[in-house]
């Protein structure tokens, strides 16, 4: 078992220059632990009016929790079911304030995200409950939301107490445990487009922070046969190495160290679709093929031994034609500048045999796509219910979505 406040604390003082803190106070992984909750979170001198928000599912897995609560007053608000947080869960949240003093969340991902922003903005303690391995962000300063149809990041806090129950972490669906790997395997490209900005822009980078990225990728990655099975050991394993990246994202504020145009792109389908009402699938179903898809792309991209570059020609009609109705957040990104505008495309060419080195640095397409067979992952378009054009749309066009660069986006100043 990772010993996780020695690690927190080993990242104080870094030498990049950046401060690296992570708020989490209290960390449990263990068996059983679902009737430990009231336990630590006194241990943790949380208050005494608490609110639960969980679904019907989590609630369900989380069997025992109310028991071992007792002593507190509990407030509860339980979903039927959560599968896109909103601004309006938020406020949901929020609402309880003047009645509760801290929250208990039961479950990661969409249960999770409003009530990490709605305690950032009220200042109020949180407590993780996790009840699957689905998914990374638990641990990071920003939450995603959907506001109107865009899914923005904003500002949250870390919960100060993450408590996972290995039995219940076991039992997940596995469906959930699958979509927590292609959340994982994800990390590769984002250490790339990171790498990259940094070595195009001057973006920091903290080779630190990325190393604590890639161990826990890496180790994931070794661990692909297991993922499925219900084995608390490997439960706990796989939830150790979401904890991991989790932790790098909260030591530089930023989703960077765990997010790069995978993540964007996978962005892209969810507010495309949710546009058209569709429910999306899990986050890590969509962002495990999006990684796949870039995975291919930059490897075929490194196959040029040097490029030609120019600066960066967009037909910006086309590209706030294709996003419709988001077209205005589009903008807002992208005026009075983008990105790419600073970059010389002489140092780009430059650059290149370095960006070779860095593609080359992780394991390749075929690796990674056998590792997600192994993990039961869903690896192609059509398994994630997209169609050819939309994959092909989304591929060129979601870098404008976000102001991070990545090489997917510098590509576009390669001839
Ligand atoms: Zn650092
Ligand atoms: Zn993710």
């Amino acid at each position: 078992m990772i010993d996780f406040k020695e690690l927190i604390t080993s990242y104080q003082n870094c030498p990049c220059g950046m401060e690296h803190r992570c708020d989490i106070k209290d960390i449990r992984i263990g068996s059983g632990l679902v009737t430990q909750v009231g336990q630590i979170l006194r241990e943790n001198d949380f208050p005494q009016k608490l609110l639960l928000v969980a679904d019907r599912n989590t609630i369900k897995a989380a069997e025992g929790i109310m028991e071992s609560l007792q002593g507190f007053e509990v407030e509860q608000y339980i979903y039927e079911k959560l599968r896109v947080a909103t601004m309006d869960d938020v406020r949901l949240v929020e609402g309880y304030f003047d009645r509760v003093d801290a929250v208990l969340a039961v479950g990661t991902g969409s249960i999770h995200d409003p009530c990490r922003m709605a305690c950032a903005n009220g200042k109020k303690p949180l407590a993780l409950f996790a009840t699957a391995p689905s998914m990374d962000g638990f641990a990071s300063y920003n939450a995603p939301i959907v506001d109107g149809n865009f899914k923005i990041t904003y500002e949250a806090k870390c919960p100060e107490v993450i408590i996972a129950d290995t039995k219940i972490l076991a039992a997940a669906p596995t469906e959930l445990k699958s979509a927590g790997f292609g959340d994982m395997i994800s990390k590769y490209i984002a250490l790339i487009d990171w790498q990259v900005s940094h070595l195009i822009t001057g973006e920091h980078y903290c080779s630190r922070v990325a190393a604590l990225t890639r161990t826990a990728t890496d180790r994931l990655m070794e661990m692909a046969d297991k993922v499925t099975l219900c084995d608390e050991e490997a439960a706990g394993a796989v939830f150790e190495s979401l904890l991991m990246t989790g932790i790098a994202m909260a030591f530089t504020r930023t989703s960077r160290p765990g997010s790069g145009t995978e993540h964007i792109m996978a962005h892209y389908w969810e507010c495309l679709e949710l546009l058209e009402g569709k429910i999306p699938n899990y986050h890590g179903e969509d962002v495990g093929v999006t990684t796949l898809i870039m995975l291919k792309y930059y490897n075929e991209l490194i196959q040029k031994e040097s490029v030609r570059t120019h600066k960066e020609h967009t037909d910006w009609d086309e590209v706030y034609a294709v996003y419709g109705a988001l077209a205005g957040d589009v903008r807002k990104l992208n005026t009075p500048d983008t990105i790419t505008d600073p970059i010389d495309p002489e140092q780009l060419a430059q650059a290149w045999d370095e960006i070779v080195r860095i593609v080359r640095s992780v394991p390749s397409y075929e690796e990674c796509l056998a590792a997600m067979k192994k993990a039961g992952c869903k690896t192609t378009i059509e398994e994630v219910g997209k169609s050819r054009a939309f994959v092909a749309e989304s591929f060129l066009y979601h870098p404008y979505m976000r102001r991070r660069l990545s090489l997917r986006r510098v590509a576009n100043m390669i001839d």
